[in-house]
């Protein structure tokens, strides 16, 4: 040895030395609440990427690794540029977003119920329970394509702009499934139950990790037919619809998220 670095060796240290930035750019416009599919690598398969320090799910189509990227509600219109962290590699992808034109939904509500301090503090632990178990890992590639939950008609889309007396409330984050009560609610799509409740806003009700967190959530149950770390199979009964916590009647709320966003669940059906 004459104490110099071997040619690969000085390009390994390089690698370690230096995170690589990769940029990619899209032709595809995209809404808000949209899935977008970002190839990855063979050798970044086993890499986590972080969007805003929320893991991006990873999945396999047609067995190659892709990140399934949730557009944000709240992305501005025009083109953007999202940046997709791992520890040594960072992927920037530019987006053209257009604004979608939400729906506006007007609700009038009677009676103003004052909550109490006892019900502010339910509100507020009930809350960390769900930031907490949303972040809650489970190393598997996710079976993105969805079948519906329930059957009956739609009552409420992603995105409806909501007015509660004139005054702008959150928008809609799910999809919302009319029903009587009592009918089943069906697992989308395979996963391991992450949290269930009966909170003040959500009723009784289901989180799933279906893997890498792509997450749904059931709102407003009757009844829950399934518990915390339950392995759930697709088409699995696991509840049953109700109008449980802040529900004007029976019908299933379904949320999905991806990189901690809530997305339209509509686009991970038939896609
Ligand atoms: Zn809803």
């Amino acid at each position: 040895m004459d104490g110099k670095i071997p040619i690969l060796s000085r390009l390994l240290i390089l690698s370690i030395l230096f995170i690589f930035s990769v940029n990619t750019y899209s032709d595809t416009d995209y809404s808000p609440g949209d899935i977008v599919f970002i190839s990855l690598e063979e050798n970044e398969r086993s890499m986590n990427f972080y969007y805003n320090s929320n893991l991006t799910t990873k999945v396999l189509k047609d067995n190659s690794p892709y990140l399934l990227f949730g557009i944000p509600y709240y992305t501005k219109d025009g083109k953007n540029q999202f940046i997709f962290k791992s520890e040594k590699i960072i992927k920037k992808v530019t987006l053209n977003i257009l604004k979608n034109k939400y729906p506006i939904q007007r609700i009038e509500i009677k009676k103003f119920k004052t909550k109490t301090e006892d019900e502010y503090k339910r509100i507020a632990k009930e809350r960390d329970e769900m930031i907490k178990a949303k972040k809650q890992t489970y190393d598997r590639f996710p079976d993105y394509k969805f079948t519906m939950p329930a059957v009956g008609p739609s009552s409420g889309t992603y995105g409806t702009v909501r007015y509660y007396n004139g005054k702008k409330g959150n928008y809609h984050n799910g999809y919302d499934i009319a029903a009587d009560l009592g009918s089943p609610v069906y697992a989308p799509s395979s996963g391991i139950v992450t949290l269930t409740g009966d909170y003040y806003y959500n009723g009784k009700f289901i989180m799933v990790n279906h893997g890498n967190n792509l997450i749904s959530i059931f709102l407003h149950l009757d009844e829950i037919a399934v518990k915390k770390d339950d392995i759930i199979e697709k088409g699995q009964i696991i509840g049953a619809i109700g109008s449980t916590g802040l529900s004007t009647g029976p019908h299933l709320h379904w949320s999905v998220m991806l990189n901690n966003s809530y997305i339209d669940p509509l686009e991970l059906i038939n896609n």
